[in-house]
């Protein structure tokens, strides 16, 4: 027998709102869209579009809603499970560079106040009763 005939023709999903109320989403068909790049923004090319939600859609693919966070652009679609890890790898990049720009804004932040103190310290303005 087919794999394909034992499939239902739609998958139905039942999502729980905010005010508690239970909606079923029905997808007809298996509409994966063939996007690679889910960081770039297709209406602006930002490259810094990421998810609100995902969850699994079948067992190889992911529905996912994906938001740019410089012109606002809100977008769903269904994914295959390759281009989401694709895209996970892009959030783990991202996540990267931002830890290591906190890094090293912290250095500076510190060196910027050490500078203050020992300036402080030398121009005789801390007192013990600073502290
Ligand atoms: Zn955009």
């Amino acid at each position: 027998m087919d794999r394909n005939e034992q499939q239902a023709p739609h998958n139905v999903k039942r999502v729980q709102l905010p005010s508690g109320k239970t909606i079923e989403v029905v997808h007809f068909g298996k509409a994966v869209e063939q996007d690679r790049d889910l960081h770039r923004c297709p209406a602006c090319e930002s490259q810094l579009v990421y998810p609100t939600s995902w969850s699994e859609a079948d067992e190889s693919s992911w529905e996912v809603t994906l938001r740019c966070p410089e012109c606002e652009a809100i977008r769903e679609g269904i994914f295959a499970h390759a281009t989401v890890e694709a895209f996970d790898e892009q959030l783990d990049l991202g996540t990267d560079a931002l830890a290591s720009d906190l890094a090293r804004l912290t250095r500076a932040n510190m060196a910027a106040e050490a500078r203050l103190f020992v300036g402080a310290l030398a121009a005789d303005a801390i007192l013990p009763e600073d502290f």
